[in-house]
């Protein structure tokens, strides 16, 4: 009989994880943390490391024919300082890998590290290494991110408490909007390319795509106030599927509402315009990196002014299940789409 062969869409990229960490045994007590959350926790001294890596492939993460070089090289930096934030961590230093094509000039590869380097200025990391090789199919970027925290400034996926508050910060579906923004757009310019796209108008939702900013001022922000969240996460997948971590590894429920998720009046007016549903793109739209927490409720009173963190439910018993409660006032099972990959 042959061997059996299961497609990685059965279980999805998350099962497939979950598939190797089994097999996976950490062997030095300095690994605090090992696979399952948004960086791996190392004991160094009188303090933590964080560390977390991202791989992003033109074709799939990103697309050069709208995608300018010094942005995508932002972001490269972005996704992976997000991480680092999402475990309450200031982040330190990066390494980054490419691997490139000969279509690419010694030109671009400084565009796209002046984009890195501007991002290393912006969130005060420095860049001590990496490694350079040749590609078949195009840019390949990969970054690793380093961060240092106090052991018990760490916020993990797995420490929501019931009645805890639910906290986003910024707005969602921004992202995800100003991906369709743009591919509307390439799609027009290969069938016109004499049609200039019109921009201007989508300037919020394209650059909360292309240049995304990681919540470092939130963290900074929580640390002066002496709040440390329950539980914590970038919002990477979508809402819903970033609620479904914080569930399944702090074993508790949720109840969000529908009337306090936040969402920009450029997004909303967009999805709209592009027949899409805006609490949808809300919900499982990708990549906004803005920071999911939890905190319990004697910390609410100092959060409660702040004008970029929105409270939009609380935490439950694990049995009480993922719960939206609509506008109308009806609670409908949470359901997390997030971002399939295969
Ligand atoms: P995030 O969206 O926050 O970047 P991921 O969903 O990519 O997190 O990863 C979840 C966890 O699985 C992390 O701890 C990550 O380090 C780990 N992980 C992802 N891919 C692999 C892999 N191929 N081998 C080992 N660990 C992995
Ligand atoms: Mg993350």
């Amino acid at each position: 009989m042959s061997e059996k062969r299961t497609e990685i869409s059965e279980i999805g990229e998350f099962g497939l994880i979950d598939r190797l960490h089994q097999k996976i045994k950490t062997q030095h007590a300095s690994t605090i943390l090992g696979i399952g959350d948004d960086a791996a926790v190392i004991e160094a001294g009188d303090h933590v490391k964080v560390v977390t890596t991202d791989l992003l492939l033109e074709g799939v993460h990103f697309d050069l024919s709208y995608a300018p070089l010094p942005h995508v090289g932002f972001k490269a930096v972005a996704v992976n300082v997000s991480d680092v934030a999402a475990m309450n961590a200031i982040p330190k230093q990066i390494t980054v890998s490419i691997a490139i094509t000969n279509r690419f000039s010694v030109e671009a590869v400084e565009a796209l590290y002046s984009g890195i380097n501007a991002a290393c200025e912006h969130f005060g990391v420095d860049l001590v290494g990496g490694d350079t090789t040749s590609s078949r199919s195009g840019l390949v970027i990969s970054i690793t991110a380093i961060g240092e925290a106090q052991k018990e400034q760490l916020s993990y996926r797995s420490g929501a408490k019931e009645s805890d508050i639910i906290c986003v910060t910024g707005d969602l579906g921004g992202a995800f909007i100003g991906l369709q923004v743009l591919e509307r757009e390439k799609q027009v310019f290969l069938a016109n390319p004499n049609m200039q796209p019109e921009l201007d108008k989508y300037q919020v939702v394209t650059a909360r795509q292309l240049r995304p900013d990681a919540r470092m001022d939130i963290v900074h922000e929580l640390r002066d106030m002496n709040i440390v969240p329950t539980s914590m996460l970038d919002i990477s997948d979508g809402l819903a599927s970033e609620l479904f971590h914080i569930c399944r590894s702090s074993k508790v429920g949720v109840t969000i509402y529908e009337d306090k998720l936040p969402i920009d009046k450029q997004t909303f007016d967009t999805a709209l315009e592009l027949n899409m549903d805006p609490i949808t793109c809300v919900l499982n739209g990708g990549e906004d990196y803005e920071l999911l927490f939890t905190i319990s409720q004697d910390d609410f009173k100092k959060l409660e002014k702040h004008k970029d963190i929105h409270f939009i439910g609380y935490v439950n018993k694990e049995e009480d299940g993922k719960h939206l409660v609509t506008k109308s006032g009806t609670a409908v099972e949470l359901k997390a789409q997030g971002w399939k990959h295969f």
